[in-house]
Formats: structure tokens, C-alpha cells, sequence
């Protein structure tokens, strides 16, 4: 089969990853900018970390034949230092036309604290002036429908924003009805200690359909699995699922979301 993921942190991954993702049949990775799992000390580690999602690790992910893609901005768990906020915020432009990023994101809520809803806000004025796509990473157990509601009041209220170009990840049974009613799309994470297992994820497709989700692992530097979409595809097909939707949901979804930016250009 091939497959596109929407969602991994390669620079957490080793090469052994990017080697078995493609023998699995992946035909691109897309990186978002998020926590690296410490808090970076000033401005300078934000810019280093740009210029790794923007040059090094597409350049690490060719060697295997594998388009890699990025996506720019700084966390929710560091956004509450408004400060370091706004001085990365004022960074951004100076990436955007590089040539593997595909806009602003993970962006989102941690704890839905009042400092990450003025970066979130900052953050979707961003998108609006520089016609970016928007990629949301959601806040996790008893924070995720709050901050869910929260994030797709905001970015509704814009007018300047195109719900079909805004993502909106982690979604699960409690939230995804929001993000489609919405008119957003909603990303199904695949990852082992929190978020969806793969039978509750293609539950949740069974019931809201396939036209705006995807499936991504979201692997970065814990516990979790960079081949948990195409694993995924297996349990789809266990279940009798055949070639045509295992490729809508898997290569044709993401590639449809995806190419509203013009970076984005993957061959089947
Ligand atoms: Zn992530």
C-alpha cells in the first residue's frame, strides 16, 4: 500500500525508522514544530530547530527517497513565556518560504492556560497574513474537549480563515464531531501510551466517515510507534476493508489536505 504521514518527529527518530516506513509503502512525512521533550533556553534554540526541520532532516530523510515536509511554530508547552513567545513568532516569516514548509503548526493548548490562548491567537493572525495552512495539536485527557472547544471558536471567529485548511489533531470520540461540524478536518493519532489505539480510530471513522481525517503516529522521542499508520491499514483491512478506501484514508486524505499548499508535491 502506499500511505502519506501526516505527523512524526523525525529528529527524535533514527534512520532505521525512515528505512522501515518506506519499505512499508510511505511516500512522504510531514514534521511539525513541537516540544523537544526539554524547554530551549532562548530564541536560539527555536532558530537552530527551524533550520533542522527546514534543511538538515529533509536532507537525512532524501537519503532514504522519502520527501520530508515542515511545519513551523512554537509549542503550547513553551508558549506559556510570552516573551520567548513573540520573539519566535517574529522569527517565523523568515522561514515560511523555504521550500519543504507546508505552514504554522502544532499549534494548540497544553492546559488551556490564558498565556497559550494569546500565543494560539497570535499564532492563527500569522497564518491569516501569510495565507498559511494551520496544523492543531489538542490538549490531552480532561483538558482535550475544552481546549478543543476553545481552539475551533477561535480560528472560526476569523474571518480570514478557511476552516478547510485548518487541521485539527488528536481528535477523539468526544471531539471530533466539534471539528467536523466545524467544517475543520480532524487528525486520528495513533500512539500507544495516550490518544486513539487503531480499532477505536477506525471506530470513530466508521461513525463520522471518511472525508476529512487522517491518521498519523505522531512518533517523536517517547514511547511510541513510526509505523502505527500502515499497522492501522492492517487492522482496516482485518476488519474487510479493501484497496480503494485503505488509499483514500491513507494517501488520498492527506495528500487532498495537504496540497492546498503549493510546496507540497508527492508522487503516488
Ligand atoms: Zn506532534
Amino acid at each position: 500500500m502506499r500511505y502519506i504521514e501526516p505527523h512524526a518527529h523525525m529528529v527524535s527518530r533514527t534512520t532505521d525508522d525512515y528505512q522501515s516506513m518506506v519499505v512499508a509503502g510511505c511516500k512522504a512525512v510531514c514534521e511539525p514544530a513541537f516540544w523537544a521533550g526539554f524547554d530551549r533556553s532562548s530564541v536560539n534554540g527555536f532558530y537552530d530547530y527551524f533550520c533542522q526541520l527546514t534543511d538538515y532532516e529533509p536532507k537525512r530523510s532524501a537519503k532514504f527517497g522519502l520527501p520530508h515536509f515542515s511545519w513551523l511554530c512554537i509549542n503550547p508547552k513553551e508558549s506559556e513565556d510570552l516573551v520567548l513567545a513573540r520573539e519566535v513568532i517574529a522569527m517565523i516569516p523568515d522561514f515560511l518560504d523555504r521550500e519543504n514548509v507546508l505552514g504554522i503548526g502544532e499549534i494548540g493548548l497544553n492546559k488551556n492556560s490564558r498565556n497559550e490562548h494569546t500565543i494560539l491567537e497570535e499564532h492563527v493572525n500569522l497564518a491569516a497574513e501569510n495565507n498559511q495552512l494551520i496544523l492543531v495539536h489538542t490538549p490531552h485527557l480532561e483538558d482535550k474537549l475544552k481546549g478543543t472547544k476553545l481552539i475551533v471558536d477561535l480560528i472560526k471567529n476569523d474571518s480570514r480563515i478557511d476552516p478547510g485548511r485548518v487541521l485539527i489533531d488528536h481528535v477523539e470520540e468526544h471531539t471530533v464531531k466539534y471539528v467536523m461540524d466545524a467544517g475543520m478536518w480532524g487528525g486520528l493519532t495513533l500512539y500507544p501510551e495516550s490518544k486513539c489505539t487503531s480499532p477505536r480510530a477506525i471506530d470513530i471513522l466508521e461513525a463520522y466517515g471518511a472525508d476529512r481525517l487522517w491518521m498519523n503516529s505522531a512518533c517523536d522521542w517517547g514511547v511510541s510507534v513510526p509505523l502505527a499508520v500502515p499497522y492501522a491499514a492492517q487492522e482496516m483491512r482485518r476488519r474487510g476493508y479493501d484497496d480503494d478506501i485503505l488509499d483514500k484514508v491513507f494517501f488520498q486524505n492527506p495528500m487532498k489536505f495537504l496540497s492546498q499548499c503549493e510546496n507540497f508535491t508527492v508522487r503516488g
